[in-house]
């Protein structure tokens, strides 16, 4: 039998995961469940990402871990324990379904029924960051080609496998034309391989706007990892409350299912807290394993609850029935396993097809042809004006690389830059090839070498190259 690897966590997690595991049981899933520890207790230990190894030996074991949240210590140089075990087992696809339940939870869109897809590995969270001069700190932001087709693969397998109609991808490439550019044309050409389900894209901040004005006009919507974040926590928001929404971080080897929400310390321990959404998030493991009857059974029992009007404290209203504590919710729950709703559409499960996982395969031999044709050399210095910096940069020429552009903060200052512009410590010195003559690592290193010879602080390179003949790098803001 397989053996689901638990953690109970923080706050409300106790509470919460005894009220799923309970319906689990008496539902009579065919599964082993095994405790371990990770958390607050581990932090306190002295163990700074919240895991200590036996729980990892646990999960590198079994493979599926179902997880409370966890309170995250604040500050004294620990890590987050989600970020750690998502980026460590390579969980790329983020899955958040998020349904309203009108009128029976209070909802301002009663037709709402989405699936955000998020990236889970990559974007801003990769957590490069690093302080370059006084008055500057850079965070690098990752988009990969393997990251991408993943998770917009995945999106497309699971629009199939729940029989979706649309996906739609939300990112920003009109300003950031290589990183989320990226995303967008691999979305495209990922799309064109699923021609029986409606592809389309919007720009994330009209695409955010719409998606909490108007809901409905979404179905599967995938995205970068930092828009995914914030994304998903409107739509769950928007379903009535943070307490319903389970989530599943899928990997090619292991999978984790939890709550969206946090270890709410403010109502741990009192038996008020809504166990909804982990049990949404157990009823997502169990399609993950295949068990879709299991999962069936408990999501339309639980809907059912829902239904017959018996709410925790976060959704009960005037036309709530009773207003139950977290036990209290779990038992009405296992009271009508084998029931169905009969206002709210029922959920079927048993024709649905595996999600087939996306596998990345590198081909070496199609790698494009990669060309260097200049260097970024990104310079400290607090009182240059543009000129002067053009002035003193020009003297390292050499037949190889030449100076052609200044930028601040990514706008062009030189040449031909505006007064107005205002000019940080952080200069961007774009060498392009002398002539056009070709250029190699070493006549960037030459010229570094020369910079600090001339005491020039270069802190930063960033090599510019062309991919089958077409930049690779953005133009400075004004240039062109
Ligand atoms: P939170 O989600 O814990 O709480 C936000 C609000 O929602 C609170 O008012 C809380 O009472 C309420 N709430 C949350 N879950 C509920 C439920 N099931 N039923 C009823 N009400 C519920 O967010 P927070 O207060 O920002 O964070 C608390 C702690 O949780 C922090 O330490 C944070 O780092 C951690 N956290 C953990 C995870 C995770 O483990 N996946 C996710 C988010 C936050």
């Amino acid at each position: 039998m397989k053996t689901v690897v638990y953690a109970k966590g923080d706050g409300i997690g106790p509470e919460i995961m005894d009220a799923t595991i309970d319906i689990l049981k008496a539902a009579g899933v065919k599964l082993n469940f095994e405790e371990i520890e990770i958390g607050k207790k581990a932090y306190e230990r002295g163990i700074m990402n919240g895991i200590p190894k036996e729980s990892w030996d646990k999960i590198l074991e079994h493979k599926v871990l179902l997880k409370a949240p966890i309170t995250t210590p604040q500050g004294g140089g620990y890590k987050s324990l989600n970020v750690t075990l998502r980026k460590t087992l390579g969980l790329f696809a983020n899955v958040r379904p998020c349904k309203s339940m009108a009128p029976f939870v209070a909802s301002r869109h009663p037709q709402m029924d989405v699936v955000v897809i998020r990236e889970n590995e990559e974007d801003l969270y990769a957590g490069i960051e690093h302080q370059q001069t006084a008055e500057v700190v850079q965070c690098l932001k990752l988009i990969t080609r393997p990251g991408t087709e993943k998770i917009v693969r995945y999106a497309f397998e699971y629009a199939k496998a729940y029989g979706r109609k649309k996906v739609t991808c939300f990112v920003k490439d009109n300003i950031m034309k290589q990183t989320d550019g990226l995303f967008h044309k691999i979305f495209k050409e990922i799309a064109a391989e699923y021609p029986e389900i409606e592809s389309d894209h919007i720009i994330i901040d009209i695409g955010a706007a719409r998606i909490a004005d108007t809901p409905e006009m979404f179905d599967v919507v995938v995205m970068p990892n930092l828009y995914g974040d914030v994304v998903s926590d409107i739509t769950a928001q928007l379903s009535g409350s943070v307490g319903l929404a389970g989530s599943s971080n899928i990997g090619q080897k292991v999978s984790m299912f939890e709550a969206i929400h946090g270890s709410a310390p403010d109502i741990a321990g009192k038996d008020i807290a809504n166990p909804s959404a982990l049990i949404n998030a157990s009823v997502m493991m169990l399609n993950h394993l295949g068990d879709c009857k299991s999962a069936e059974k408990i999501h339309n029992a639980w809907l059912r609850t829902i239904e017959d009007g018996i709410h925790t404290a976060d959704i009960y209203h005037a036309d709530s029935k009773e207003k139950v504590g977290t036990r209290k919710f779990a038992e009405a729950v296992i009271a009508r396993l084998g029931l169905k709703p009969e206002k709210l559409n029922e959920v079927s499960y048993d024709k649905m097809t595996p999600i087939k996982l996306p596998e990345y395969i590198r081909e070496i031999e199609k790698r494009e042809e990669k060309k260097l044709v200049g260097v970024d050399v990104f310079i400290d210095h607090p009182s240059f004006k543009p000129e002067q910096l053009a002035e003193a940069l020009r003297a390292f020429n050499d037949e190889k690389l030449s100076l052609s552009m200044i930028t601040n903060r990514g706008v062009k200052v030189w040449p031909e830059g505006f007064d107005e512009t205002f000019c940080t410590d952080h200069w961007r010195c774009r060498f392009d090839q002398t002539n056009g003559k070709a250029v190699e690592s070493k006549d960037v290193a030459k010229l570094l070498c020369r910079l600090a010879e001339g005491e020039l602080d270069a802190i930063k390179t960033e090599n510019l190259y062309t991919f089958n003949g077409e930049r690779g790098y953005s133009l400075g803001q004004g240039q062109g």
